[in-house]
């Protein structure tokens, strides 16, 4: 590949184009908000005033957007704006990045194969800090030369990179991944609740769990209470790691997903829901994980350990400790 025009400098596409600059690559950057090119720009990426202009001799056009409705308006040309389509030269590689629904990634790619040019969707799993250090997982669709073109580029912003299938493929194995993390998070959240309902220590429902049936990501990488995984979110306030917002954007992809193929997936829909209300009531910048304080609180039960202490006479753990703090020291 030539030249990259890079669209969408963002908290992910500003590191992700800072990493194709130092690797080499002829970059122009362009983003809609004046202080994303500004920040990026001093940061190292070369930008211009407009995404046409970015565009100028570009072989590669990435697009790293909040939603395929960026995408699309982008692709055709929406307020007055020229569409990127017509306005690259004929045969230019759009790749874009960006986690859209699959119906949407589809669609931008039959437009720009329509159009004359080639695509892959490549959206990411591995956030910002991943973005920063270049070990994203990229997941791919599109066709196979497609693919093997935008490769070498997207190992430089990633450290795994998997071709899933035809176009939207990427899309849909994102998807489809963030929907068991959706779910698995919620259901290892309330089997924690309830072990603190039970009398149970964190460490032990993690001891058992962690070596039976029960093994999950959520659990073993992403614990939702401190102590067990001490560089889990739940050890650092549920400081992100990935966002509330971004699981119930993702979730609500698979749910659009899920009622566009006929597929009956109750527990995903639920999901969706759940932390659509977490983000809406000001879970939103919390990391997912946090969903455990939501069902804390609408289970009556106050933050921390169950009880560490003696058994009780009948065999069963003693009375729990009680706590205004959580198990960080942070205020309830
Ligand atoms: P962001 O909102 O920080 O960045 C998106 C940028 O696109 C913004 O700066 C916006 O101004 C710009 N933009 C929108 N329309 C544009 C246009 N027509 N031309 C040029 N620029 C335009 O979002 P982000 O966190 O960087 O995420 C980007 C994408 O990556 C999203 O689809 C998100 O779901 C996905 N993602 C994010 C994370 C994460 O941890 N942030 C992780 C995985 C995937």
């Amino acid at each position: 590949m030539g030249r990259v025009a890079f669209l969408g400098l963002g908290h992910m596409g500003a590191p992700m184009a800072l990493n194709l600059v130092r690797a080499g690559y002829r970059v122009t950057g362009f983003d809609v908000v004046p202080a994303a090119i500004e920040a990026a720009q001093a940061q190292g990426v070369p930008v211009a005033g407009s995404a046409i202009d970015a565009l100028a001799g570009a072989d590669l056009v990435l697009t790293m957007f909040p939603s395929g409705r960026h995408v699309l308006d982008a692709y055709r040309g929406a307020d007055g704006e020229p569409g990127l389509l017509a306005a690259a030269h004929p045969g230019t590689m759009f790749l874009d990045c960006s986690t859209i629904n699959v119906d949407e990634a589809r669609e931008a790619a039959r437009l720009a194969v329509e159009a004359g040019h080639r695509s892959v969707d490549a959206p990411v799993s591995g956030g910002v800090v991943g973005a920063e250090a270049g070990t994203l997982t990229f997941m791919a669709g599109g066709e196979p030369a497609d693919f093997e073109a935008v490769r070498p580029l997207l190992e430089v912003m990633g450290k795994r990179v998997v071709h899933c299938g035809g176009h939207g493929a990427g899309q849909a194995a994102k998807i489809c991944n963030n929907l068991i993390l959706g779910i698995s998070m919620i259901a290892v959240s309330e089997a924690f609740v309830l072990g603190e309902k039970l009398g149970l220590t964190h460490q032990a429902l993690f001891d058992v769990a962690s070596a039976a049936s029960g093994q999950c990501w959520a659990l073993t990488t992403n614990c939702p209470v401190p102590g067990p995984v001490p560089a889990s979110p739940a050890n650092r306030d549920y400081q992100p790691g990935f966002a509330s917002t971004l699981m119930a954007k993702d979730l609500n992809l698979a749910v659009n997903a899920l009622h566009s193929t006929g597929v009956a997936g109750q527990m995903g829909a639920l999901a969706a829901q759940i932390y659509d209300r977490f983000a809406a009531e000001g879970g939103a910048a919390r990391d997912f994980s946090a969903i455990i304080t939501e069902i804390r609180n609408a289970s009556g039960q106050p933050a921390g350990d169950a009880a560490a202490g003696e058994p009780s006479e009948a065999g069963l753990p003693g009375p729990r400790r009680t706590t205004t703090a959580h198990d960080d020291g942070s205020p309830e």
